[in-house]
């Protein structure tokens, strides 16, 4: 199979194309992978001329991740260049519908952006498809994220972009928790999607790397160029251990979501926790502990296997307490605790967080 990015082939199953996308062609003495180019320049006269614009390495990545979600994607340094270059594309005073609940650094910066007068922005609660439907008239963007962090609501993607389009408005889902073995945005009629490829995508938490993917090809032009000109591009071992860590996103997705389902079984007859978050899919959990902060504190310090730390989709469990950044929002409880279920034995991550939760009682 080459990687022409023109032909993904859709026929194929997402562990397939996972494997098999964004390889060298097959001729002999290829290498299997895309190897590590470092190049800031090129030979005059081909279709990329300098670094900036193009690196052989980030398109193994784009093309594989493209393919798994149905478009072509753009490699960028972080998840927060992707996003900051999408909100870029909005227009001076343009209405951005967002979720009150998001990604801290997304609401950051359209906060930001709304303070310096570029954009208006308009916080809904993704929940409630009727009240969203409703907030997108005179919208030019309409930002989601599903499932939300660290909230775990879940929008009804089909309904809400159908409205937006109506409404002549763009839609972007931040697919970050879902990855593309769970849900694809652009099938449900999303115009693009994004991710932190710091997250799922690269999976190992030894590298930061952002995505943007479109199936239409005027918005990935727009994309592009934003990309060339605001400059936000990826290193290139990053790009080459996201696209490495692609190769297993689905046997990563679904061992730690087999985690999660029984981990969340266990959790909810837990005396210590008053409440569970879960949407269903996915590996990310929120608990609320019974006797809030303190215990919540203590939680994240007793376990010896779960690492207290934030970010989350790495191969190791992780969990730390949402409120302890000044930016969440006010309405998620000061208890609640955000768990990154791993791909480690789940008796073995049970065992160890039953215990520190044992403990606080
Ligand atoms: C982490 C995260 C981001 C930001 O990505 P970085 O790679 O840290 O810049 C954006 N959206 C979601 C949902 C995230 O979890």
């Amino acid at each position: 199979m080459t990687d022409d990015p023109r032909a993904p082939q859709p026929s194929l199953h997402p562990a397939t194309i996972a494997v098999t996308t964004g390889r060298p062609a097959r001729e002999p003495d290829q290498p299997l992978n895309r190897p590590i180019t470092m190049a800031s320049t090129y030979v005059a006269g081909g279709d990329v001329e300098y670094g900036r614009y193009g690196n052989p390495t980030w398109e193994a990545f784009e093309v594989t991740l493209g393919a798994l979600e149905g478009g072509r994607a753009l490699a960028f340094s972080s998840g927060m260049a992707a996003v900051t270059t999408v909100l870029d594309l909005v227009g001076h005073d343009a209405l951005v519908i967002a979720p009150a609940h998001a990604y801290n650094g997304t609401l950051l910066e359209l906060a930001d952006l709304e303070g310096r007068g570029r954009v208006r922005t308009k916080l809904v609660d993704v929940t409630d498809t009727a009240a969203v439907v409703g907030a997108v008239e005179d919208s030019a963007l309409v930002w989601l994220e599903s499932p939300t962090n660290p909230a775990l609501e879940v929008a009804d993607i089909p309904t809400i972009a159908a409205a937006a389009r109506a409404a002549g408005a763009h839609v972007v889902v931040d697919n970050t928790f879902a990855t593309p073995i769970n849900q694809r945005p652009l099938t449900m009629g999303a115009d693009i999607v994004v991710h932190s490829a710091t997250k799922y995508l690269a999976g190992h938490s030894d590298a930061l790397l952002g995505a943007v993917v479109t199936a239409d090809d005027e918005l990935y032009a727009v994309l592009k160029g934003r990309r060339d000109m605001l400059g936000a591009v990826p290193g290139t071992l990053e790009a080459w251990l996201a696209a490495r860590g692609l190769r297993t996103l689905h046997l990563r997705v679904e061992r730690a979501q087999q985690n999660a389902q029984e981990l969340v079984r266990r959790l909810e007859g837990h005396p210590a926790v008053s409440q569970v978050r879960y949407p269903g899919f996915g590996a990310i959990v929120a608990i609320v502990l019974a006797e809030g902060t303190l215990a919540a504190d203590l939680l994240c310090r007793t376990t010896s296997l779960w690492v207290h730390a934030t970010s989350l989709g790495g191969v190791e469990s992780t969990f730390e307490r949402r409120r302890r950044w000044k930016a969440e929002p006010a309405t998620i409880p000061e208890g609640l605790v955000r768990l990154s279920v791993g791909v480690e034995d789940v008796e073995d991550l049970w065992a160890d967080l039953a215990k520190a939760l044992d403990d606080l009682g």
